[in-house]
């Protein structure tokens, strides 16, 4: 029996040196392991069992424990191009402690998913940012980096294991649909990621994110050029005649406003940070528009604006 264990004992040993010998990554996971450690430690320290000790704040004297609770939960996805060269390189990025990146999970071009921090950890992803109120993407998102240079179109491997991964995390945390989003739309002075490529309209139409309705182009015959309107022009002038809308009625230049309010109030309502409209025009564009991101708005994304913000209200 002795014998039996003993081999069992070096077998055990063999094939742990074995997988750290063909995990390049060894080291750095018992970095990681012992750092979970020190957190679970945090997590266990109790209220203050004598209160008021080191505080000026007015505790009760006995301490009160609740018997109903459990963990914080993310409520956010917030996803990112990695602007790097491999998946490898991202990897190796995450693992060094210098840099003081992360994300709870990377996807290669190839479809592979890396999940490298549990869901209800804290990743360091978003940095500096601001969506709605909230100031502190960190605490309440989870990270997702896509492999990608920063201007490739994401493969569709890619974006089908995204999809995939998106769905069990929508069900699990129950995520609004309305909050899976990207780095740019909460860092708008500093970020460009996810890239004006990444089809933000095939994931709305999945459920997650929102998108505009298809805003209709009206089409006029004046003076025998084709033109698009941009405004509206009541029905009562317009005169129909052989399949063309005859203008020359018009008497007065018609003033339709496009957007309800100002697009400050709009994007704001939509959870842009509004301080530097310039560059929070630039990200509603990267997000929404996906041509031309610039920080002026045509009478088409004036349009799309319009139609969006009310879906968020
Ligand atoms: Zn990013």
């Amino acid at each position: 029996m002795k014998r039996i264990k003993s081999v069992f004992t070096i077998v055990a040993t063999a094939c742990m040196v074995l997988s750290c010998a063909s995990n390049p990554y060894a080291p750095t996971n018992r970095v990681h392991k012992k750092h979970t450690k020190e957190l679970i430690k945090e997590l266990e320290i109790l209220p203050p069992p004598n209160p008021g000790m080191g505080s000026s704040l007015k505790y009760a004297e006995d301490w009160v424990g609740t018997t109903n609770f459990n963990l914080r939960k993310p409520n956010i996805v917030i996803i990112h191009h990695t602007a790097q060269d491999s998946v490898g390189q991202t990897l190796k990025t995450f693992t060094l402690e210098r840099t003081q990146v992360s994300a709870h999970y990377v996807i290669g071009e190839n479809g592979k998913i890396y999940h490298m921090l549990n869901d209800l950890y804290r990743a360091w992803h978003g940095g500096t940012g601001q969506w709605g109120s909230n100031t502190d993407l960190n605490s309440s998102s989870i990270g997702i980096e896509l492999d990608n240079n920063g201007s490739d179109d994401f493969s569709p491997l890619q974006i089908q294991s995204l999809l995939e991964l998106l769905k069990d995390l929508k069900e699990k945390y129950k995520i609004p649909t309305a909050n899976f989003i990207g780095h740019s739309d909460i860092a708008p002075t500093r970020k460009n990621d996810p890239n004006k490529t990444f089809p933000w309209k095939e994931l709305a139409k999945e459920g997650f994110g929102l998108w505009y309705d298809e805003i209709p182009e009206e089409k006029v015959h004046v003076l025998g050029e084709s033109k698009t309107l941009t405004t509206e022009i009541p029905q009562e002038i317009r005169t129909e005649v052989n399949d063309s809308v005859i203008v020359a009625k018009i008497k007065a230049p018609i003033s339709t406003p496009i957007l309800d309010v100002t697009p400050k109030v709009a994007l704001k309502i939509i959870g842009f940070d509004v301080s530097d409209m310039p560059a929070a025009i630039k990200a509603f564009k990267l997000h929404f528009i996906q041509a031309e991101v610039n920080s002026t708005l045509t009478d088409h994304d004036l349009k799309v604006l319009n139609n969006l913000y009310k879906k968020y209200l």
